[in-house]
């Protein structure tokens, strides 16, 4: 790799580009990846690092997978793109057949974007306007405090990590809040559940399934969950699992939806669902969902549509994800990545700068035990660290938490665990 040139990326990408999440006064460098392939990432230098988040939770079987790229490739060949409105093809077909194989038995029908906020804003108008097609005024959201759901105007409303959504606040749909459940809250929530639906028109509750991500990858009740959305059905609030960063065997079940006995009306996938090379998302819903816009009015459909709507090469990078996840050979890595991390949480959890540690499938998270420290500077200093020791890895305050690609070796986990300790014997 001629250093020369790659350097240049760093410095020409400053003329003219605008990165996402940045404040680019504060961190006007940014590092230039020009390779990838399975768990590693390659820089401008030729140094290489682990992906220890799946570049955000979406290479799970590896960068420039072979028999991915293979597939896509011969995709590429056959049929690029076609409007979806109006048209049908066989990547989204045959996707549609197998992605319903493996969701949860009540969903049916699949409605496809283009990324996870879009899949999530797509879940919100189901609701709404399941409510308004049959002619009931129901437009209040209900959702987790601490969520995260997306970018979009929607989603932005429902998340309750709003930090940065000062400027547009006035603009949000109406929200209603709960904390997710605890052994020790349920009873309350049960209470103030009671209490929010006599005084608002609740149509939908959006909800992280098991895991909050970017709450710092927290980790809740599930029988709890079940209790809400037991409760929930009976008041035919429509129930939208958000599970654009807990689907595809991230959990250690296909969807986090699997371990909880009451279903949801609408599922949100995106990120892995592409498998990292593509963008693409699908909102699922049941036929009771799908009935509700079935009419002989015209004004009555889902008039949303994206340009690249179910995309043909997505939808076939989609396909070849689903079929390495069913395969014997991602089940046994995910198995062996969930023991691991159990041998590695319960060796770290007592190291003294360790608040805590909890794992759920394949995601790992540790707390440190330093509130002391000020979150933006110690979030740096681990970061930096990571990075010069080869391991990528993002901080979310004082939580480091592992999302590793499903392919990755076990001398690359341990290096990642290693440089974890050592970052905790630093600081
Ligand atoms: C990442 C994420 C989103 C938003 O997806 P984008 O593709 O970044 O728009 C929504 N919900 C959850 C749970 C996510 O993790």
């Amino acid at each position: 790799m001629n250093s020369m040139v790659a350097k240049n990326l760093s410095e020409r990408d400053k003329k003219h580009l605008w990165h996402p999440l940045t404040q680019h006064k504060l961190h006007p460098d940014l590092l230039a990846i020009v390779k990838a392939k399975e768990a590693l990432l390659y820089d401008e230098d030729g140094k290489e690092y682990i992906d220890g988040i799946a570049s955000w939770y979406t290479c799970m079987y590896g960068h420039c997978n072979d028999s991915i790229v293979e597939k896509v490739h011969h995709q590429m060949q056959q049929l690029d793109q076609v409007v979806f409105s109006g048209f049908t093809h066989e990547p989204a077909v045959k996707l549609s057949e197998e992605l319903i194989k493996i969701l949860p038995n009540n969903q049916v029908k699949l409605f496809f974007s283009d990324n996870g906020s879009t899949s999530t804003e797509i879940g919100i108008k189901m609701a709404l306007q399941y409510h308004f097609n049959k002619g009931v005024k129901r437009n209040v959201m209900l959702a987790f405090e601490n969520g995260f759901h997306g970018d979009t105007f929607g989603a932005m409303s429902v998340s309750g990590l709003s930090v940065y959504n000062g400027p547009f606040e006035d603009f949000f749909i109406k929200v209603e809040r709960i904390p997710v459940p605890t052994k020790e809250n349920i009873e309350a929530i049960i209470t103030q559940l009671e209490s929010i639906v006599k005084q608002h028109n609740i149509a939908g509750f959006i909800y992280e399934p098991l895991v909050q991500g970017a709450a710092s990858m927290k980790m809740y009740d599930a029988e709890g969950l079940n209790t809400i959305l037991r409760i929930l059905k009976k008041l035919e609030v429509l129930t939208i699992a958000d599970e654009v960063m807990t689907g595809f065997g991230k959990t250690g079940t296909n969807f986090a939806s699997d371990q909880i006995e009451t279903k949801p009306d609408i599922i949100c996938l995106s990120k892995a669902l592409t498998v990292g090379l593509m963008p693409m998302a699908i909102t699922s819903c049941t036929q009771d969902v799908y009935d509700a816009f079935y009419s002989d009015e015209l004004a009555k459909g889902l008039f949303h549509g994206h340009t690249y709507t179910a995309n043909p090469l997505a939808c076939s990078a989609a396909l070849a994800g689903i079929e390495l996840l069913r395969s014997d050979e991602i089940q046994n890595r995910i198995e062996r990545i969930i023991n691991s991390h159990k041998t590695f949480g319960e060796k770290i959890e007592s190291h003294p700068k360790v608040a805590s540690t909890r794992q759920c499938g394949v995601i790992f998270a540790l707390d440190l035990n330093m509130q002391m420290e000020r979150y933006g500077s110690l979030r740096d200093k681990l970061f930096n660290h990571f990075m010069a020791n080869g391991v990528f890895l993002r901080p979310l305050g004082n939580t480091i938490y592992i999302l590793a690609p499903y392919v990755i070796s076990d001398v690359q986990l341990k290096k990642i665990y290693d440089v974890i300790e050592s970052a905790l014997d630093q600081i």
